[in-house]
């Protein structure tokens, strides 16, 4: 198991969680309803931050000291009380960071129906919770019209690659925000971008963005927060939509004063709104429709950055948060 060993303010260190062993009776009774899963692979996201944090004002409770974390995962049912969830049957939802799991809460979780042609990681990316908040980011949200200007930041990240490629199909113009010469030459190599630039190298956004978007931007799907959007705001056009994703560079020191140019909402008309992806559920069977069929003729591509064994799923959290990762940070506990 992945323990989490106690409240911190700071960025996340991969000593703030430990390994421990712990013996499965995987055949003890389970009471009505569980079941036990081996879990297979599991997914390293950005909120988990904010669930090492015991005062952080979320919408998801904090992590318990003591105890595995939990988070998105894809595991398969070992022994079962409940008729509903058989012995080899493939689900994805919430599961511990252990190797095994006993699932008492089972509405959290969705069936896999196994297809050759994707693999089960996915569930945890382009058809999990990553890909569902950029499938309702970007159509609800954004509202997007044929021929507009997009940009994305952390723009090849697990929500972002796919917010790329939705505008690409949707015919607008796509630029997108990384932070390294890596990233960058895969959005536009390998994940279609019109531009794309490294934020590291570029002391003035303001000025970048306006070389980017000589005509401005429309919409502004933003995973990061703080300086970037200051920026973007600057340059939006007018009716333009920013869609606040998340505030990665923000956690655990939000300062509301480095935002300078809201004003450029009153002046250009802009529309800005936060989402939570758990507020589109109901769009999951439509979301899941139109990414499979994009992705099995050739028009979607999903990058993974799979780190191997649950021992290494501490640093691939952590990673995070200095953009270590290179794609959707997964950990693959087992394969099967
Ligand atoms: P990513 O796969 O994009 O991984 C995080 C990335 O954030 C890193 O790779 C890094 O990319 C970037 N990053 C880290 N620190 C900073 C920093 N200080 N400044 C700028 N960029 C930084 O994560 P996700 O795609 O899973 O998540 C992207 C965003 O979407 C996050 O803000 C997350 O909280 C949010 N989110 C929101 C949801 C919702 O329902 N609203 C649901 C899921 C995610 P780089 O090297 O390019 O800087």
């Amino acid at each position: 198991q992945v323990i989490f060993k106690g409240y911190i303010e700071r960025a996340p260190k991969e000593t703030d969680m430990e390994i421990k062993i712990t013996k499965v009776d995987l055949h003890a009774p389970k009471g009505p309803s569980s079941f036990l899963v081996k879990n297979l692979y599991l997914s390293c996201d950005p909120y988990m931050r904010g669930r090492m944090r015991h005062s952080f004002d979320s919408y998801i409770p904090p992590f318990v000291p003591g105890q595995a974390i939990d988070g998105f995962g894809v595991s398969k049912v070992v022994d079962s009380d409940n008729p509903d969830f058989k012995p080899g049957d493939l689900i994805s939802g919430f599961t511990g960071w252990e190797e095994y799991s006993l699932i008492q809460k089972p509405q959290q979780l969705r069936k896999i129906q196994p297809d050759d042609d994707i693999p089960l990681s996915y569930h945890v990316g382009l058809l999990g919770m990553p890909g569902l908040t950029a499938y309702a980011g970007f159509y609800e949200v954004c509202s997007p019209k044929k021929g507009e200007y997009v940009f994305v930041s952390a723009a090849s990240g697990a929500v972002g690659q796919l917010v790329g490629q939705l505008a690409k199909l949707h015919g607008c113009y796509v630029v997108g925000s990384a932070g390294s010469g890596q990233k960058v030459d895969l959005l536009k190599s390998k994940l279609g971008f019109d531009e794309a630039f490294n934020y590291n190298e570029e002391p003035d956004l303001d000025a970048t963005l306006k070389r980017c978007f000589p005509q401005g931007i429309d919409i502004y799907f933003d995973n990061v927060g703080g300086e970037m959007l200051d920026a973007a705001l600057v340059n939006m056009r007018i009716h333009g939509r920013v869609a606040v994703c998340g505030m990665v560079s923000q956690h655990g020191h939000y300062d509301p004063q480095g935002i300078h140019n809201l004003f450029s909402l009153v002046r250009k008309r802009i529309t800005m709104k936060g989402f939570l992806q758990s507020d589109y559920l109901h769009l999951y069977p439509q979301f899941m429709e139109h990414v499979i069929s994009n992705y099995k003729q050739g028009k979607i591509v999903y990058i993974e950055d799979m780190n191997e064994g649950l021992e290494s799923a501490p640093a691939a959290f952590t990673g995070l948060f200095s953009g270590k990762n290179v794609g959707k940070q997964v950990v693959c506990v087992a394969r099967e």
